[in-house]
C-alpha cells in the first residue's frame, strides 16, 4: 500500500480546543482530508508553551503582543521552531494553517493594532516553514 503524505495541519482546524479563547476552528472539508492524508496536528502557540486559553495576540513589527501589551515573541518564536523540527523530522513538505493567526496566518494576518485591520504578512510559524521550503497553505482554501 502507498504511503498517505504526511502534511501538518494547524490542530484547531481538526477540533482540537486550542485556540486562545479554548474553542477551536473545526472545518469538515480538513476532517475530510484525513482519509487520504495523513495529518499531523500541531498548535505552535500551545508548543511554544502558551496556556489555553490565553490572551489573543497579534504581530507588531519583529515582535509578538498581546491585546495588554504583553511581549509573548519568544513564546511564538519557540512554538514555531518545534513545530519546523517536528516537520523535518517527520519529512514533511506542506501545512495547511489556520488563516489570520499570529502563528498560522498565511500572506494575510492582523496588523498588531488589534483594530481588526489586516495586513499582507505570514504568521511567525508559517514565515519559518516557508522559510525552509515547507509549502504552507491557508486555510481559506478549504471553506
Ligand atoms: S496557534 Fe495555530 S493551531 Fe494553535 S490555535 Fe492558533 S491557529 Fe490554531
Amino acid at each position: 500500500m502507498m504511503e498517505k503524505e504526511k502534511i501538518l495541519i494547524s490542530a484547531c482546524l481538526v477540533g482540537l480546543n486550542c485556540k486562545y479563547n479554548g474553542k477551536n476552528n473545526k472545518n469538515i472539508k480538513l476532517i475530510e482530508l484525513m482519509k487520504e492524508h495523513d495529518l499531523v496536528p500541531v498548535c505552535p502557540e500551545q508548543l511554544g508553551g502558551l496556556p489555553t486559553p490565553r490572551p489573543g495576540a497579534q504581530r507588531r513589527e519583529n515582535k509578538v503582543i498581546t491585546q495588554e501589551g504583553k511581549d509573548v515573541t519568544k513564546e511564538y518564536q519557540r512554538g514555531a521552531e518545534e513545530v519546523l523540527r517536528l516537520a523535518k523530522e517527520l519529512g514533511i513538505k506542506k501545512a495547511i494553517l489556520k488563516s489570520r493567526s499570529p502563528s498560522c496566518g498565511v500572506d494575510t494576518i492582523y496588523d498588531g493594532t488589534f483594530a481588526n485591520t489586516l495586513v499582507e504578512r505570514d504568521g511567525v510559524t508559517a514565515e519559518l516553514l516557508r522559510k525552509n521550503g515547507i509549502q504552507v497553505v491557508s486555510s481559506d482554501e478549504y471553506l
